[in-house]
């Protein structure tokens, strides 16, 4: 991952110096530049399925932005209307401040990759990299230096004779990747680009392709259903549920200020006290989220600070997770459960068993109110 940084580093500062600087200034973060993507009042129906449903979205020139969501909440779609293989219903979709509805896919500044790489199993690497300048007429010896470039910004500097079926999965993105980027896109879109790796591979790749998209100040549209995946590298998410967004925040705005039950259970792990629960804590029947890791567990009172709210209950479910313990809750009188994560104490302490009569405290600062 490092050694990928620091060629990202290299590559991008000699090789697409030029790029860079033209990059940065299109990605002109300077006031007044229109928006790198926007959509207004955006709808999509397949055959009565409202796979979007009136979307307002706006991402700034060199965001990495995601739509974050469920299978099925209208990601896809979105990403799908923006590169212009399909049309909205209704609404308009801008690009760096133009209307692009009336434009076919090439003509427009974006470029996408696709979760199966769709790469040409007949053609080497070198070939798929520079199938798309090729269509566009530049000539072999341009073309060859930019595939090069492009093939040493992913680092696969040496494949370019290979097939894509001498690759592995991981190689196969970064040509993948190699391929959008070639054509200097001003918007990279990218639809799941990591979901055929494994874990390992997936990590590794969600810290290249943050690396790439900073040093390169492109704008990124990253679609995903893996919120820790869209925590991790984004710099803004927009969270969609049936076709709609529910909030647009930064991963701390997100996992601390949920705006809706929705999000407040999709993003992470949290607790949802409301009703007579919330009264009995905070003197108020409104819904709130509330963390597990603010609820601490303790087997007596002493030593809880006044003021913290505090509930009586017996474990019910612990589960060793490492760097932590997850233990499950009924909290005595109500007929709800609440989840706490604790900090593992290690070999020499005993984890707490089921059964074990405990109190949960907590600052009521912690709770943040979901409007309804
Ligand atoms: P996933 O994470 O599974 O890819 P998504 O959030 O990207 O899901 P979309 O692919 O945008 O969701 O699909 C939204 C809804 O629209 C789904 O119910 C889907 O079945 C439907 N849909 C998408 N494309 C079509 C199509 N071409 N024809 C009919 N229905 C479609």
């Amino acid at each position: 991952m490092g050694s990928f940084a620091a060629c990202v580093d290299m590559v991008a500062e000699s090789v697409l110096a030029s790029d860079v600087s033209s990059a940065k200034s299109q990605a002109g973060r300077e006031e007044g530049s229109p928006p790198a993507i926007r959509l207004r009042r955006v709808s999509r129906n397949f055959s009565g399925i409202q796979a979007v449903d009136g979307v307002d979205l706006e991402v700034q020139q060199g965001e990495f932005f995601t739509l974050l969501g469920p299978s099925g909440s209208g990601k896809t779609t979105c990403l799908r209307m923006i590169a212009g293989f399909e049309r909205p219903d209704e609404g308009q979709i801008e690009l760096n401040g133009q209307n692009v509805l009336g434009l076919p896919p090439y003509r427009r500044p974006v470029n996408t990759v696709f979760q199966d790489y769709a790469l040409f199993p007949h053609m080497t690497v070198a070939e798929n990299v520079g199938y798309s300048l090729m269509i566009r007429g530049i000539p072999p010896k341009e073309r060859q230096k930019r595939v090069q470039e492009a093939l040493e910004l992913v680092q696969l500097p040496d494949l370019g004779s290979r097939k894509p079926s001498q690759l592995s999965g991981g190689q196969r993105q970064r040509v993948a990747l190699a391929r959008a980027l070639v054509g200097r896109p001003q918007v990279l879109l990218l639809d799941e680009p990591l979901g055929a790796l494994d874990l390992k591979l997936r990590q590794q790749m969600q810290f290249e392709l943050k690396a790439l998209q900073h040093r390169l100040g492109l704008t990124f549209l990253y679609v995903t259903h893996d919120q820790e995946e869209a925590l991790t590298m984004s710099d803004r998410i927009a969270v969609f549920n049936r076709g709609r967004i529910e909030q647009v925040g930064s991963p701390p705005e997100l996992y601390e200020r949920p705006a809706t039950r929705f999000v407040a259970g999709f993003i992470g792990q949290t607790n949802l006290i409301e009703g007579s629960l919330a009264e009995r804590c905070v003197g108020e029947a409104a819904l709130f989220a509330l963390r597990p890791e603010h609820i601490r567990i303790d087997l007596s009172e002493e030593g809880i600070p006044d003021g913290h709210c505090r509930l009586r209950g017996r474990i019910c479910d612990t589960a060793y997770l490492g760097a932590f313990i997850r233990y499950q809750v009924w909290v005595s009188g109500c007929e709800v459960k609440l989840l706490a994560v604790q900090p593992n104490p290690g070999l020499n302490l005993q984890q707490l068993p089921e059964g074990t009569e405990v109190t949960l405290s907590w600052d009521p600062s912690r709770m943040h109110r979901i409007p309804e």
